[in-house]
């Protein structure tokens, strides 16, 4: 059970005082909630970190107050001086003043009666804000504070400042943070105190009140020790988490899957090209894994259109040679279409039989896939996360395939695993983006991989270019010539930090503008917004030629496959990181023809971006892409939230990322070592932390126990 103290953590925030709907609709898109959670926590509060701070610590006389910044200083109320009846532009004049000198407060469109109360003549107060000097005269507009000298304590002096969102003041999300501090309730200390010692890290709850109310202005900095400390709780957690769901793996065990060779080689038969040597070793690696007596779980690696589908193909066919079942998630439903329809296309020759199951299979279709499925009719399953429905039977399932592209996380993969017999299934997990070593760990653990490297035969190198977004004219005129000779355009809009809602409206407005170019009937729209048909819809009329440009959101970034699309546009190309960009341009470069990638930029671009960009142009080895965009980035955020759609971490994106993940890996390995069951005062205490950090498979395994 999650311990007593942690409850009040989990809670709404609807139980701290002057929350209401409204506000919680601002919070629900403020902050950074995991996967499922629909309503804002407690929790999730603590974890909005502050991104700066405004330090009101300077209390100068007002004749020392420096101009151009935030001083507190404490005056005396003179006189009030409101602006001339009709003239509402003329601000509203408070003068005050202190031994030194004098101090003029402005307020435009302000509410008379509020000064008149907040500023009483002759009476003293404290006022906080910018301070500037306009001809003569010293004055603050508008200040952040005005109290009076009896709550001076009450004055914010380090001001955390948060990442917010429209509607929403940094003055009530601190209020709210304020009291979710007060619901942190004592708890023992799960890291090891000569550690913390010698890193002089303090402990959890003092590090949490030490980002949200900083006693040193650099206190907010991800390099601060209250961050790191935090940082390396949420890398400890992670490594724990993935420690103990692969000994519970191993634990179990497997089955022995073999087949005797008969489909795979009407498959090969069937097949327009024959398997790289990549592709050959891959299977024959799947292969022994469902051979051998232990539980599978390998993931395959391989750029974009480097043949993965193949191979998974192939590796079903084992588990059907055996007489078992097998199942293939993909991350979207327009992709879980796709693979079936590709996947028909070999397998039917091969005699397998199929079934599509997503969600919009419903009532009497659905329920004749499932019967079918429990009498083991089926023998190879397509789907989305439809398959984890709890209703989803199998006659018996050995082997599922799990078209990754990092949309699902741990979670799922176990209980897909878990709906085979006995809960054995083998796990292949397939990723089309490179994925660095160190970030493989920190997300799998140390699984088994196989790696496609060689490309299929006869690929035509993709030429990358990059212009300013000024000169967009230009690029649309070279559109225009290449639409002439048949080609298809990709156009993918902006992402914009964690607002899919700007992302749509930049993606329409661009529809809207190329549309009055090359004509209504040439131009689709993709984005996520979308119903299912209608996203089917769009990329049926694409895919058939009879859309020539289709503009998109991010969406399109999941595996679709149009041979005819020689053209990927990126606008706003500085804006998406590496691999992301590498992921976008294979979906170009399928065909015979040659491909062209545009990258669109918004100058001026930093260091960074230009380096990115050219990167781009340099080279089209995943690989190589992923190992620089770790360079460029740093560690979490490659795998971050935004662009992958799995939980990112919360505090975990830290400049020295690397080095405290290999010491949580070292560390975790120890732990585990010595008290698997986390059942030491120490492990006791883990506990907690992988409750805080909502590890949940790992919480479930010994919730189990
Ligand atoms: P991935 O999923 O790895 O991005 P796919 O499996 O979709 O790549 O394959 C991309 C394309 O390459 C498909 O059209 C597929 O039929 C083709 N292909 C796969 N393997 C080979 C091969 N060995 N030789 C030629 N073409 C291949
Ligand atoms: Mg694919």
């Amino acid at each position: 059970m999650r311990p007593n103290e942690l409850t009040p953590l989990f809670a709404s925030v609807q139980a701290l005082t002057g929350i209401g709907p409204r506000l919680i609709v601002l919070l629900k898109k403020c902050l950074d909630l995991p996967q499922g959670v629909t309503e804002p926590r407690v929790l999730d509060l603590l974890w909005h970190l502050p991104n700066g701070v405004i330090d009101r610590r300077a209390e100068p006389m007002v004749a020392g107050a420096v101009p151009g910044s935030i001083a507190t200083l404490k005056v005396r109320v003179l006189k009030h001086k409101a602006p001339p009846r009709g003239n509402r532009r003329a601000p509203y004049k408070v003068y005050t003043e202190d031994e030194s000198g004098r101090l003029e407060l402005v307020f435009f469109r302000a509410e008379h009666k509020f000064i008149e109360r907040q500023l009483p003549i002759g009476e003293e107060r404290y006022v906080s804000g910018r301070v500037e000097r306009y001809a003569d005269t010293l004055q603050m507009s508008h200040p952040d504070y005005i109290v009076p000298p009896e709550a001076r304590d009450d004055l914010p002096l380090l001001e955390p400042v948060y990442p917010l969102t429209a509607g929403l003041s940094g003055k009530v999300l601190q209020k709210a943070t304020l009291q979710a501090l007060d619901q942190i309730h004592p708890l023992t200390e799960w890291q090891d105190e000569t550690w913390l010692k010698a890193r002089e890290w303090p402990g959890f709850a003092e590090a949490l009140h030490r980002l949200h109310r900083p006693v040193e202005a650099s206190d907010v900095s991800p390099g601060s020790a209250p961050w790191q400390r935090l940082a390396y709780d949420e890398l400890l957690a992670g490594q724990l988490a993935l420690g103990l769901v692969r000994q519970s793996i191993k634990a179990q065990s497997g089955r022995i899957v073999k087949g005797a060779g008969h489909i795979r080689a009407r498959i090969a038969d069937a097949l327009p090209f024959s398997l790289t040597n990549s592709q050959r070793e891959a299977v024959r690696e799947i292969e022994a894994d469902m051979a051998a007596p232990q539980r599978m779980l390998r993931l395959l690696q391989g750029d974009v259109g480097s043949g993965k589908t193949v191979v998974a193909l192939m590796a079903m066919a084992v588990a059907v040679e055996a007489g078992t079942q097998a199942a293939f998630m993909a991350p979207t439903e327009v992709l879980a279409r796709q693979h079936m329809e590709t996947i028909t296309l070999l397998a039917e020759k091969a005699g397998l039989r199929l079934a599509l199951l997503t969600g919009r299979e419903k009532g009497r279709p659905r329920k004749d896939i499932l019967d079918r499925l429990a009498a083991g009719e089926i023998d190879i399953l397509i789907g989305t996360h439809a398959l984890f429905q709890a209703d989803v039977v199998f006659h018996d399932l050995a082997f599922a395939v799990i078209d990754e592209q990092h949309r699902f996380g741990v979670h799922q993969r176990l209980s897909l695993q878990s709906k085979g017999k006995g809960a054995a299934t083998d796990v292949l997990v397939m990723t089309a983006t490179p994925i660095p070593r160190t970030l493989l760990m920190t997300h799998y653990g140390d699984l088994d991989v196989s790696k496609l490297t060689e490309k299929p035969p006869g690929r035509k190198s993709i030429i990358t270019t990059k212009s300013s977004l000024d000169r967009i004219e230009g690029v649309i005129d070279g559109i225009r010539r290449m639409l002439q000779k048949g080609a298809q355009v990709y156009w993918v809009c902006p992402l914009i930090e964690s607002s899919e809602l700007t992302q749509l409206a930049a993606a329409e407005e661009r529809h809207a503008h190329l549309y009055q170019i090359f004509g209504k009937e040439a131009v689709g729209l993709l984005h996520g917004g979308m119903s299912a048909q209608t996203k089917d819809a769009a990329m049926d009329a694409f895919a058939e030629g009879r859309l020539k440009i289709l503009v998109a959101t991010t969406v399109i970034e999941v595996g679709v496959d149009v041979p005819n699309a020689t053209i990927m546009v990126i606008e706003h190309a500085e804006r998406f990181g590496l691999a992301q960009l590498h992921q976008l341009r294979g979906r170009v470069g399928r065909g015979e023809r040659q491909s062209y990638c545009m990258l669109l930029y918004k100058p001026p671009l930093g260091e960074t971006a230009q380096a990115r960009l050219d990167m781009m142009r340099e080279t089209e080895d995943g690989f190589l892409i992923a190992e620089k965009d770790l360079d460029l980035r740093g560690g979490g955020e490659v795998l971050g939230a935004r662009q992958s759609g799995t939980p990112g971490f919360r505090v975990a994106e830290v400049p020295n990322f690397e080095a405290l993940l290999s010491a949580a890996r070292d560390d975790a390995k120890l732990i585990l070592a010595n008290d698997l069951q986390l059942a030491t005062p120490r492990g006791e205490a883990l506990r907690a932390l992988l409750y805080i950090f909502e590890c949940d498979e790992a919480v479930r395994l010994f919730r189990a126990a």
